[in-house]
């Protein structure tokens, strides 16, 4: 069998820690802290550090309003700024946004021209809630929609999968590239947690009917039952969408240990789902492989989830036990198909 050890690069930096939320907040500096500490122990040396560097304003601007900007760059001038009740930032934010945007599109430069495989930005603040022209759960810029934009527009793609495993539905992305098919969007969610959104029923609008994939699942899915539904949901999807970029909206809160999330899934989880991608992605024509931190606020689980996702990309392991779901999960990948059905995006 082909050996599928890919080259990773990652993005880290210590000023990704200077964006500061308050002694309480969740979404604190010390998640980054575990996680590097994590790769000096485990890999060092086996990863391409890609330096990260600010965004250009245009760049930020293919995805946020002009008047959202100029509001983020005004609260460079203040020591404290309440961007929304669960959205306080420190004067540092603006900078550490804008220098997390940056790192995710030297990511896309990283992988297009072939310095890696797969990338992992391991950044903060987060992104995926960011609408185009309103902060919201924790996030200000949306890293990955600045990053896929970025993509289209530098090197012409026009067929990019996302995936959102954060245990919140990902409305920034979602909303962003609802009316597009140049982008996939296919999240697994808890429905009954914040934002509220992501409705199986909604599956994407004008050009892009088909292309929005919403999978609410049930807090008690244990790893087995989130690995089918990622076999038998993302493999046909990958079959026949051919995505040329495959990007994750990688959030860990969906991780037993989550103070945040209440679900059930373990560090393997992370490990199993990416050897599927790896799978799944050999088999179609090898599209690069990006990643971006997204939620997960336990440092342990953090930590855990991300070294099983990087052992699995650098090192070369059996192929995945058969996975066998419960009735529920079983049940919501056929409701999946038939609502999608029509569309003729899945491939079987
Ligand atoms: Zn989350």
């Amino acid at each position: 069998m082909e050996s599928m050890i890919l080259r990773v690069g990652i993005a880290r930096d210590k000023r990704f820690l200077e964006h500061k939320t308050g002694h309480f907040h969740p979404e604190h500096p010390k998640r980054l802290d575990a996680i590097y500490r994590m790769i000096d122990q485990y890999f060092r040396d086996r990863l391409v550090v890609i330096p990260a560097k600010p965004a250009t304003l245009e760049q930020i601007k293919r995805v946020h309003s002009p008047a959202y900007v100029r509001r983020i760059l005004r609260t460079a001038e203040q020591p404290i700024t309440s961007l929304a009740p669960d959205t306080p930032i420190s004067a540092e934010s603006c900078f550490t946004a804008w220098l997390a945007a940056g790192a995710c599109i030297k990511g896309v430069d990283a992988l297009m021209e072939k310095t890696c495989d797969a990338f992992f930005a391991l950044v903060r603040p987060p992104g995926h809630h960011a609408l185009p022209d309103r902060a919201a759960g924790f996030c200000i810029f949306n890293n990955i929609a600045i990053a896929a934009r970025y993509a289209m527009d530098r090197y012409c793609l026009d067929r990019i999968l996302v995936i959102d495993w954060d245990i919140h539905h990902g409305n920034g992305i979602h909303d962003i590239f609802y009316k597009t098919s140049n982008v996939l969007y296919l999240s697994t969610h808890d429905p009954m947690m914040y934002p509220y959104s992501g409705a199986l029923e909604e599956t994407g609008a004008d050009d892009g009917l088909g292309y929005t994939v919403n999978v609410p699942i049930l807090r008690e899915f244990t790893d087995d039952d989130m690995l089918a539904v990622y076999r038998d949901i993302l493999g046909p999807l990958i079959k026949g969408y051919l995505p040329q970029l495959i990007m994750v909206a990688a959030g860990f809160d969906a991780h037993v240990g989550d103070p945040i999330g209440r679900s059930r899934l373990t560090d393997a989880f992370y490990g199993g789902v990416t050897r599927l991608l790896m799978e799944f992605r050999a088999a179609s024509d090898h599209p690069p492989l990006f990643f971006s931190l997204e939620g997960g606020y336990d440092q342990r689980a953090l930590a855990g989830s991300i070294q099983a996702i990087l052992a699995a990309l650098t090192e070369d392991a059996p192929p995945l036990p058969p996975v066998s779901p419960g009735p529920e999960a079983a049940d919501l990948i056929r409701r999946v198909k038939t609502i999608h059905a029509p569309y003729g995006v899945f491939h079987d």
